[in-house]
């Protein structure tokens, strides 16, 4: 059975103090808030709810991990580019999900979702940039493709690719729509063959 489709919930993490200790596998997601994270992960999961814990008070700044079985984990991050939130809270996410990227030695994908109409924003450029020093692959999921006509979707796909080429970055690209669900078996094959074989990037050596 898909990994995805048998997702729990296991734990919030507000404080690195909080997060559990490494069980297998585990896929990171990230996202700009509203960018469409938690209904990914939904659709990943065949459920309507599953993400949405996220969403109840005091959850919306942590880190949350969901058991997907055999040790595998999925944990969803708090969403980035708030650049009108108080200074205390941007320090409080940095020093979270950047404490969790630079540490956590069992990733084995990092999913970026980015809404199809304008992705590699801003923030979505930073939290790359973040990402540098993790070894594992990313998979950039371009969110809400329904919104854009066949040919549109083509093109955000290509610039997207492009663009990223241009930046430097490695990373697979694919369209994504929780609610025509384009994308999201093609996603869930890709993410559970990183959670089968991980693989770490070429030229990675971790800081000790
Ligand atoms: P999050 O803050 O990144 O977790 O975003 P949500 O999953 O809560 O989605 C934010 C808004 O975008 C909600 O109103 C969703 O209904 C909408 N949304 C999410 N995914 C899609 C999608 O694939 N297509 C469309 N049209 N809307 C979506």
């Amino acid at each position: 059975m898909s990994a995805f489709l048998q997702a729990h919930f296991v734990a919030s993490a507000a404080t690195l103090g909080d997060i559990p200790a490494e069980s297998g596998p585990e896929l990171a997601f990230a996202g700009r808030s509203n960018v469409g994270k938690s209904s990914a992960i939904n659709a990943l999961a065949g459920r309507k709810r599953l993400a949405f814990v996220s969403r109840t008070p005091g959850r919306t700044r942590t880190i949350n991990f969901f058991d997907l079985g055999h040790g595998c984990r999925l944990a969803d991050l708090p969403g980035y580019g708030y650049a009108s939130a108080p200074r205390v809270l941007r320090a409080g996410w940095d020093s979270l999900v950047g404490g969790y990227l630079a540490r956590r030695s069992c990733l084995c994908g990092v999913v970026v979702l980015m809404d199809a109409r304008r992705p590699l924003t801003g923030a979505d450029r930073q939290f790359l940039e973040w990402l540098s020093p993790v070894p594992a692959p990313r998979l950039i999921l371009l969110s809400k493709s329904d919104k854009l006509s066949r040919a549109e979707g083509l093109a955000a796909l290509a610039a997207t690719r492009r663009r990223l080429v241009e930046a430097g970055i490695g990373a697979e690209v694919m369209q994504f729509s929780s609610k025509d669900r384009h994308g999201v078996a093609e996603a869930r094959e890709l993410l559970e063959d990183w959670l089968r074989n991980p693989k770490r990037l070429p030229g990675f050596r971790r800081r000790q």
